[in-house]
């Protein structure tokens, strides 16, 4: 059989990420408010600063910090002062140093799929913390190549692989994210996988297609090697020939507010 190529998502995909943002909102929504319902409508009210946050720019703590300040500042109706700042910076730190946590079963399953097929990992954030999880994995010999894009949009993986010249009827991406693993790759004629994550970001949601020859969600990550197996692959590769168009599928705005 042919080898395929399996490009990777990392963060919520190999190792945990998002719990250490939702710790620290969740820390900023006490110190705003104990009442449910007003917490509720503060959370939504974030998402929306840091929609529009990122769409200027761009992902990674930096900006989530700006957010934060940006958003208690709109609650309280006044400009965060230096205390106020610091306070945030120091509730980030974990996101900034902590050590890097692989989801159960992870480095196996990799070491399992490299055997058989070539592997890639393509990760959006801020170039120097995607770098330092990345290198504290432990995971990186393991890639074939390693890209860290400014956002997954379906321009993002028709670069990647005119970069690594890769046959897309032969290539899939796996991720957490339906928004940024899931729906641009299908738009670009590459299977998907879903590896749902408990924790996945708010902003990383949508709503995906039905499974397909050329879209398979998984539980756990460790399954993988039976989806990607020696009889599975083949099967999985000539469907692609009947495989129905995602061309039409609504694919939502990437930034939208
Ligand atoms: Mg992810």
């Amino acid at each position: 059989m042919s080898s395929l190529n399996l490009l990777f998502d990392a963060d919520d995909t190999l190792w945990e990420n998002n719990i250490l943002f939702e710790a620290v909102i969740e820390s900023v929504l006490d110190e705003l408010t104990q009442d449910r319902a007003e917490r509720a409508a503060l959370r939504a009210r974030l998402d929306r600063i840091e929609r529009e946050n990122i769409q200027v720019h761009g992902y990674g703590c930096a900006v989530f910090e700006r957010s934060l300040a940006d958003f208690v500042a709109d609650v309280r109706q006044t400009p965060c002062g230096e205390e106020e700042l610091a306070w945030i910076r120091q509730l980030c730190r974990p996101i900034r140093d902590s050590a890097i946590e692989l989801l159960p079963g992870v480095r196996a399953t990799l070491e399992a799929l490299a055997a058989r097929h070539r592997l890639f990992l393509l990760t959006k954030g801020a170039i120097d913390e995607q770098q330092r999880k990345i290198g504290a994995s432990g995971l990186a010999d393991l890639f074939e190549a390693i890209e860290i894009v400014v956002d997954k949009t379906a321009d993002a993986y028709e670069t990647f692989l005119a970069t690594y010249g890769l046959d897309r009827r032969h290539t899939w991406m796996i991720g957490n994210s339906p928004r940024s693993d899931v729906l641009p790759a299908l738009a670009v004629d590459l299977g998907s996988v879903l590896v749902p994550h408990p924790a996945t970001w708010s902003l990383e949601q949508a709503a995906v297609p039905p499974v397909s020859p050329r879209f398979a969600v998984v539980e756990r990550f460790t399954q993988l090697v039976e989806l990607f197996g020696e009889e599975i692959a083949q099967e999985l590769t000539e469907a692609h020939e009947g495989y129905e168009d995602y061309e039409d599928y609504d694919i939502p705005e990437q930034r939208a507010s």
